[in-house]
């Protein structure tokens, strides 16, 4: 049970621990706990190192930060930004690289609110398995654009999820935004 609850917890970070209703969309759950099987070490440092950019859902790779979809988001467009540093805390990273991937996290908010039109957005972190985060040992921002009306706040708060894009799609969709940030090559 303990990691069942693990899993589900990580691919959920944001959500507060208590009062979680069970999920309502099974796909990406089954997906995620295959994953975590899969997966050797971490995969925020193997992302932006590999070639397989599309499956792993990568939007743009810097320096020192990278951006990718959420592959198991709490709400439509859900978008990590990452530093490249194996670190899981802010005071941790390097000066010009916490800099970086704050630049990034500002980047993404612009370019996620022109494709997407998003009326606001979630911004934040969840430093420390305790705050809730999923990957714990390996910072990372969450970006989550918001529209008048979309579900009332429900994704954050009540833990109810709406997904009307699947995720190749939304891959498809943002990544030309993305193009200009992307510094990988
Ligand atoms: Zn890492």
């Amino acid at each position: 049970m303990a990691s069942a609850d693990s899993v589900a917890r990580g691919g959920r970070d944001m959500v507060p621990a208590m009062d979680r209703p069970e999920t309502l969309w099974a796909p990406w759950r089954m997906e995620y706990i295959r994953q975590k099987k899969r997966e050797d070490g971490c995969i925020f440092c193997a992302f932006p190192s590999r070639d397989t950019r599309r499956e792993d859902l990568v939007l743009a790779v810097q320096p020192h930060a990278f951006v990718c979809l959420n592959r198991y988001p709490f709400a439509s467009c859900h978008v990590l930004v990452c530093p490249r540093a194996h670190v899981a805390t802010m005071d941790a990273l390097a000066p010009d690289a916490f800099d970086a991937t704050m630049h990034l996290v500002r980047e993404t908010v612009t370019r996620l609110r022109g494709v997407l039109s998003a009326d606001g957005f979630n911004v934040g972190m969840n430093l420390g398995s305790a705050a809730g985060a999923g990957i714990a040992e390996h910072m990372h921002g969450h970006v989550v654009p918001r529209w008048f009306g979309d579900t009332n706040f429900m994704p954050v708060l009540a833990d109810v999820r709406v997904m009307p894009e699947y995720l190749d799609q939304t891959y498809a969709h943002l990544l030309p935004a993305f193009a200009d940030l992307d510094q990988a090559s």
